[in-house]
């Protein structure tokens, strides 16, 4: 990877955060000339903090990490299995559950912390030909005309290509820039992250348990550990924060019915306040859109990175078809393509999880009823089952480069 005084590229992908380095390493063989411009340090992207996410991920994306290298730089003795989910309904007897042996599969998904997937992506992209890494450069302004793409650092620096790619977040300064609308949702609410160890093995099992006030998931990490992801109203998250570690860990373990035995915090808690977005277009003129950019999820049913990735390799792989025909980079009908795929894969998963945070978020009795009502059918009701575990198991054709 190459630090430059160049100013001319193929392809400038702002934001080298999972999706921007995600992307760039899609690219690997096209001989694109490829900048990725980031606010961050090249020594954060090497060595990223522990941030408390981990990412739960499906065969799709664990296919495409292998593809890309990034699952070498994984040690394996972080790297968790989920065989089984189970969905709870505050007291209530009745449970969702998911088998990975119901879908034909050995297990459901893999767990990994995202500061080792961050700096797998980076250790994959460093050695790179063909991309120029312009760390501690910050996009202040970026326009697009029938030519070329143009991008203006916050050091005055000036930078075109054919294309430009925006991978800076949900809250992504450069969509607003290019004009393109988003919707939005506040849940209102706030996620607190940790990992924790445990007494008690887990069985490979994630549970998400809808406590009424709150919602606490538990996800099995490697060995006698697991990954805690707290959701309540964001009035209530600086107390739980400020909880002395020990009251906090025994709160964690009784409202988990002490399944897991005495559980102890090993990182410290992180909080991210809960907001839903979605972009109204995932492309323009010499423009595309991806990862949290394009569609910011809400952590709950574990999608953000996994759709963050398919996406990367979707446009990825309408680049190398377009340029395998001889099409300009950056040529409407394939960054059209891309739009389109990419939509018909999140929109259901978009607005079914929000959909289900507002059913499993509301207190109401009707609501209660309602959520008993849902489990019940979703063990019941194959067709519903079998997508899901379809959609977690199932191998993206996209995963693979043409
Ligand atoms: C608590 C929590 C749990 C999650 N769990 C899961 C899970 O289990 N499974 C899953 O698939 N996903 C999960 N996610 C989602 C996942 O973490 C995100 O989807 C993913 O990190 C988004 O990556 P990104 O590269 O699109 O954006 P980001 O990680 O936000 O990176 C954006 C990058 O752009 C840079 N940048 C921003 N503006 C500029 C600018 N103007 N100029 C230059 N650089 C800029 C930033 O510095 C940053 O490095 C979770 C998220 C949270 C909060």
């Amino acid at each position: 990877m190459a630090t430059t005084q160049q100013t001319s590229f193929d392809i400038i992908v702002i934001g080298a955060g999972p999706a921007g380095l995600g992307f760039a390493r899609a690219l690997e063989g096209t001989g694109l000339e490829v900048a990725l411009v980031e606010t961050q340090s090249e020594e954060v992207l090497a060595s990223p903090p522990e941030d408390g996410r981990d990412i739960a991920l499906t065969h799709t994306s664990e296919a495409i990490m292998r593809e890309a290298g990034m699952w070498a730089h994984i040690p394996a003795d972080e790297i968790g299995t989920i065989r089984d989910a189970r969905v709870l309904n505050g007291s209530s007897p009745f449970a969702l559950h998911f088998a990975a042996r119901k879908a034909g599969a050995d297990y459901l998904g893999r767990i990994v912390p995202n500061h080792l997937i961050r700096r797998a992506a980076y250790e994959v992209v460093r050695g790179q030909q063909g991309i120029s890494l312009l760390t501690e450069s910050e996009v202040v302004d970026v326009a697009t005309d029938t030519a070329r793409g143009h991008v203006t650092l916050k050091d005055g620096r000036r930078l075109d290509a054919a294309l430009i790619v925006a991978a800076d977040s949900r809250f992504s300064a450069t969509r607003r820039r290019m004009g393109i609308a988003a919707d939005s949702t506040d849940f209102g609410r706030t996620v607190i992250v940790c990992e924790m160890r445990h007494e008690l093995g887990h069985e490979d099992t994630a549970y998400e348990c809808f406590h009424y006030d709150r919602t606490l998931a538990i996800l099995p990490m490697y060995g006698l550990k697991s990954s805690v992801v707290v959701t309540l109203p964001t009035a209530r998250a600086g107390e739980v924060m400020a909880m002395a570690p020990e009251a906090f860990a025994a709160d964690i373990a009784a409202r988990f019915d002490m399944r897991l035995g005495r559980m102890e915090l090993v990182t410290e808690r992180h909080a991210y306040p809960l907001v839903g977005v979605l972009a109204r277009r995932f492309v323009a003129n010499r423009f595309a859109l991806i990862g949290d950019a394009a569609v910011g999820m809400h952590p709950v049913t574990a999608h953000g990175y996994n759709l963050g990735l398919s996406g990367a390799a979707l446009l990825a792989g309408e680049l190398r078809k377009a340029q395998s025909t001889g099409r300009e980079i950056g040529d409407m009908a394939a960054l059209g393509a891309y739009e389109a795929a990419h939509r018909r894969a999140v929109l259901p998963l978009y607005h079914g999880t929000n959909a289900l945070v507002r059913l499993f978020t509301d207190d109401r009795p009707p609501a209660r009823l309602l959520r008993d009502a849902a489990l019940r059918l979703g063990n019941f009701l194959p067709p519903v089952k079998s997508r899901i575990l379809r959609q977690l198991t199932h191998i993206e054709s996209h995963a693979r480069q043409p």
